[in-house]
């Protein structure tokens, strides 16, 4: 059947009640309310005995154990709330290695015997639940016949109730743990890491004489980038269906070489579409904060405001779920692969990331004092620290086959982590380390013309948007995560490395701070962190660089400096099992040697899966779609006589049969004894095999008859909106 412009208009269609029917008018005012979905603090507050309401408050501020026996009172006062809010079953909800996550209904009513139902929920089916958990990756720490794991619940990150239009679900996050108490999940060590981060900072704040300070936790605010497209173009492309990325399609003559659609104005569907996208977030509480275009057609970003990274990871996950969900009811797809259109801009998850106090202070902000911008110099030689010496390791924690497409492509940042200070505070570290700064009685820093830090203008747009890693006034941000990726990993990774990076100084603090010479008295804090700083900064400020991340001369200096160019997920991944790595993470308490192995094992298998399918794929498409097409078109050159138009295609058509050949065989000949060869085979043969099946098919795409052309083209896909 030839393909009609005529599904294009169709494609263009939408009607702006995008909702479902029966739901409420979303341009009402207060017709949601924000958390409404939530059983947080207000409900709980509402619904428990005083008592309880503050044993579980303080359960979740100070990271207390929760005691067994308030259990069933919260879990009636839950079900109570979810069964007015139309509730019918609940689920543990948790976050398997599959990097999504996972729910097992059940319902909350239970017969009981006089032919009726009653609901019923108890505190022990709250705080624990046992799925059937076999089919879950474990990376070989829980086998098939032992299936047992549990999920145990986590009253910090609040219960929620999941809308669909034929009923409700209750979903209470949970942990994912095997019987013999090792994480199975991206939560625990979260969660791990983030304790570890706060003992360490807490340490590190004594020193500098606070002792108010009770809790220090870590934050993310994480900037998600995507693209909708119409649901027409999406289902006719088998690549988009199964690979979430198209596996052939020549560049559109039109792309964002004209820098039209960044930050353009938004088409009216698709602001429908985020406008009803937040406010279901908002009844799920997460707090969406900002959307715009971003650099590609159909591409755009959301971001929150920054949470607790537990909280904000579970966000994340929820943000990315009802996306997609809401995407559908206005005929649009959300495709949050990294790499969906090649040539064209991917799509990342900026993640901000810092360390709050339970007292609102934020330890990355210079602050107007002296004393604190002397912490916020000690935080930060910290962060710089750790980010020198587990680069390795944080470039892994964002390792995945789609991210391989995207890192380095002058798009996204290299694969080459780095940390971008701004030139204001490359110079105070580089005064400071050269001794020409130095801290004057009062706790000045001298020699830098100013009583305390320059105030670090806040990264806007244009700031450095090249660089990893950031610092933005008051944040980092890790810009290498993918944009489908759960951020849980990368922050698990980045609070361990950090926690053992404050502890470091804060021994080369106390060591510097030690009685010595003839007068043999102390150094206060204040007079002794130069020299720490100093000493730590000497040795990791190459990870520092201010410059294009996008130049070809950083390769070279990069290089020079001693700096790691993890090109492929093949080259991360050992940094997982690294002995460094291994040390940290067992030192810390986040994760043992096995647990680690367990998640390297996990992500290389999904490397494998993920190139095998697409490589399948194409080979598919390449042979039962587009070399049919091409043959139709040669056929009907050579009917009209047209010899020497026939003659090049035909010799084009050849090639690309002889390349899919090539393809299927290497899809054959995979080696099985050992994960890592697999892994390499597939970067090093299959990968440039279908790369090859689509440069021809590319150049196919522009010279056979375009109603014969089974695919939607790029230039339908992202321009029809
Ligand atoms: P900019 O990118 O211009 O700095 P914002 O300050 O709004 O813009 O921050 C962008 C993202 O960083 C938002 O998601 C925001 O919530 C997050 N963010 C801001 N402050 C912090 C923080 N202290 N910790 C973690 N994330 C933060
Ligand atoms: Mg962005």
């Amino acid at each position: 059947m030839p393909r009609l412009r005529q599904q294009n208009v169709v494609a263009a269609q939408w009607s702006p009640n995008g909702s479902v029917v029966g739901a409420v008018d979303l341009t009402a005012p207060g017709t949601h309310v924000f958390g409404q979905n939530v059983f947080g603090s207000v409900a709980q507050r509402q619904r428990l005995p005083r008592d309880i309401f503050r044993q579980l408050q303080a359960t979740i501020e100070r990271g207390e154990p929760l005691d067994p026996a308030l259990a069933d009172t919260v879990a009636s006062a839950m079900k109570d709330w979810a069964l007015e809010k139309g509730a019918t079953h609940y689920t543990h909800w948790f976050q398997p290695l599959t990097g999504s996550t996972a729910e097992k209904h059940d319902s909350f009513f239970g017969p009981v015997g006089d032919g009726t139902a009653l609901a019923e929920f108890s505190g022990k089916e709250l705080i624990r639940g046992e799925p059937d958990a076999s089919s879950f990756p474990t990376g070989g720490i829980r086998a098939t016949f032992e299936a047992r794991g549990y999920t145990a619940w986590d009253p910090t990150s609040p219960a929620f109730i999941m809308e669909n239009v034929n009923g409700a679900v209750l979903c209470i996050p949970t942990a994912f743990a095997s019987w013999t108490g090792e994480a199975l999940d991206t939560k625990i060590p979260l969660l791990r890491s983030m304790e570890a981060l706060n003992k360490a900072a807490l340490r590190a704040l004594r020193l500098f004489g606070d002792d108010e300070t009770k809790r220090v936790f870590t934050t993310i605010g994480p900037e998600q980038e995507y693209f909708l497209i119409d649901r027409h173009f999406y289902y006719e492309r088998p690549d988009l269906v199964n690979c979430g990325r198209t596996l052939f399609g020549a560049k559109p003559p039109k792309g964002h070489e004209l820098d039209d659609h960044y930050f353009g104005s938004i088409p009216e569907r698709v602001l429908a579409c985020m406008l009803e996208t937040e406010s279901e977030l908002a009844k799920l509480g997460v707090p969406i904060k900002t959307r715009h275009n971003e650099v590609a057609p159909a591409q755009y970003e959301v971001a929150p405001i920054y949470e607790n990274s537990n909280v904000g990871t579970d966000h994340q996950q929820l943000c990315m779920q009802v996306m997609q969900t809401v995407a559908k009811r206005y005929g649009l797809i959300c495709l949050l692969h990294e790499k969906p259109f090649a040539g064209v801009n991917g799509s990342g998850k900026h993640n901000n990331w810092s360390m709050s106090t339970n007292l609102g202070a934020n330890l990355l902000e210079p602050g107007d004092t002296p004393h604190e911008n002397l912490q916020f110099l000690f935080f930060t030689t910290a962060v710089i620290a750790a980010v020198h010496k587990h680069q390795g390791l944080l470039r892994a924690s964002t390792a995945h086959a789609n991210q391989d497409h995207r890192l380095g492509a002058n798009e996204a940042p290299p694969a080459i982590i780095s940390i971008f200070l701004g030139s204001e505070l490359e110079n105070v570290f580089q005064a400071i380390t050269e001794g020409t700064a130095g801290v004057s009685a009062s706790g000045e820093l001298m020699g830098l013309g100013t009583p305390v830090l320059p105030n670090f203008p806040k990264h806007g747009g244009d700031r450095n948007r090249t660089s990893p890693f950031a610092f933005t006034g008051n944040k980092f941000e890790f810009r290498t995560l993918g944009s489908s990726q759960s951020p849980s990993l990368p922050n698990a990774v980045l609070n361990t490395i950090v926690a053992e990076a404050i502890d470091n100084l804060c021994e080369d603090l106390e060591a510097a701070m030690k009685p010595k010479g003839k007068s043999k008295k102390a150094k206060t804090v204040e007079t002794a962190l130069p020299q720490a700083i100093a000493a730590s900064y000497g040795t990791t400020s190459p990870i520092v660089f201010g410059g294009d991340n996008y130049a070809e001369e950083w390769y070279a200096e990069a290089e020079q400096r001693g700096l790691l160019n993890l090109r492929t997920t093949p080259d991360a991944l050992p940094w997982l099992i690294d002995e460094q790595t291994v040390s940290a993470f067992s030192n810390y308490g986040v994760m043992s040697e096995r647990e680690l192995h367990a998640r390297y094992e996990v992500m290389l298998e999904q490397y494998v899966i993920t190139v095998n399918t697409e490589a399948e794929l194409a080979a598919d498409i390449a042979a039962t779609l587009l070399l049919p097409a091409s043959v139709r078109y040669l056929r009907e050159l050579q009917v009209a006589g047209l010899d020497d138009l026939a003659a090049d295609t035909s010799e084009l058509v050849k090639e690309f049969g002889a390349s899919i050949k090539e393809l299927q065989r290497a899809n054959l000949d995979h080696p099985h004894h050992d994960l890592m060869d697999e892994a390499r085979y597939m970067r090093d043969t299959v990968l440039p095999a279908m790369a090859e099946v689509r440069t021809l098919a590319d150049r196919l795409e522009r010279v056979v008859a375009d109603d014969l052309w089974p695919l939607p083209k790029y230039s339908e896909i992202l321009f029809i909106k």
